[in-house]
């Protein structure tokens, strides 16, 4: 369970989370034109931490120029902000220094047109506390289906480095196909029936004690995909940045999905087939995930928001 915190950062000010409205005439909303990225903050041994901000707000950056909403805010402004928001939010929530912060952009006014004529959008970031760790050793498995008909919007279609709320929807739709079929996902497959990615998480497997996932450039550039790729490098574990034929995941010795808020999801039953999750492969790389998430990995990739370094 995630609560959004009372305190969120609107166009540089803090205000009350419940005062930032969108009308429903916005063209974020009839469009939906809003892009955004989710970031996550944990507990760590010098203190609550964003994990790789800096690549959240650059990829939230990107995501705004794609969609030609522009705004002031270079990537120091908008860590900073991230950093307020969680001190605040960690500040107020007591217990838990575990949760998510997600930067917006969007256009709130009435746009009759498909392109806003109105130049400037509202950045907001906000914080959500979770109750529970959002991921531990033993991770939550999950049932994941693949279909024929369910496939990724192609580059040309759609930008796959942009995250925009009107990308979601195909994927919404194909998720409900895969819970109307017994499993709780579904993972797509690109123009040419390779494996892509799940609607909000990039897709693993381990074949032959081999690290497969599909390369940049026909999925989203997951910020826990590349976390998880330098874990694996670094454990001496091959991985292969490489067109993934739908077989050859299907017939994987493990596989996992991987998403910031997860963090990494071992499957246990895919098109039918039961396989072992968390595989040996898998626990070692989510392991280490989870210690750089909470202080016991690279330095690099957190940004502390206390007040006290
Ligand atoms: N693919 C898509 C389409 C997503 O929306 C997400 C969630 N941001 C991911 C992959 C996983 O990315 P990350 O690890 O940066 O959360």
């Amino acid at each position: 369970m995630a609560t959004t915190a009372p305190l969120l950062w609107l166009d540089g000010s803090l205000i009350a989370s419940a005062d930032a409205t969108v009308p429903v005439m916005a063209h974020a909303v009839q469009r939906g034109s809003l892009v955004f990225d989710v970031g996550s903050f944990h507990p760590t041994p010098r203190g609550t931490a964003l994990f790789r901000a800096r690549e959240h707000v650059a990829r939230f950056l990107r995501s705004a120029a794609i969609v030609g909403l522009s705004h002031p805010y270079d990537e120091e402004t908008l860590v900073r902000a991230a950093a307020e928001v969680v001190r605040r939010a960690v500040q107020d929530g007591g217990a838990s220094s575990e949760g998510l912060v997600r930067w917006s952009a969007y256009f709130d006014a009435t746009e009759p047109d498909l392109l806003p004529a109105r130049s400037t959008a509202h950045v907001a970031v906000a914080a959500q506390l979770l109750s529970s760790a959002p991921g531990t050793s033993q991770a939550a498995t999950i049932r994941v289906a693949t279909f024929d008909g369910a496939r990724k919007a192609p580059p040309e279609v759609f930008p796959p480095d942009a995250k925009a709320a009107a990308a979601y929807l195909g994927p919404l739709l194909a998720r409900r196909r895969a819970i109307a079929a017994g499993a709780d996902d579904v993972v797509l497959l690109d123009r040419d029936g390779d494996v892509a990615e799940a609607p909000v998480s990039n897709a693993f497997a381990v074949v032959s004690g081999e690290l497969w996932t599909p390369p940049l450039g026909r999925v989203l550039p997951g910020i826990t995909r590349d976390s998880v790729i330098a874990i694996a490098r670094d454990e001496g574990i091959v991985v292969r940045e490489e067109r993934l034929p739908r077989e050859v995941f299907r017939a994987a010795d493990e596989a996992f999905l991987t998403s910031t808020s997860a963090p990494l999801s071992p499957i246990a039953w895919l098109d039918g087939r039961a396989l072992t999750a968390p595989g040996p492969v898998t626990l070692r790389v989510l392991e280490r995930l989870e210690a750089a998430r909470h202080g016991r990995g690279t330095e690099a990739w957190l940004s502390y928001v206390g007040r006290d370094e």
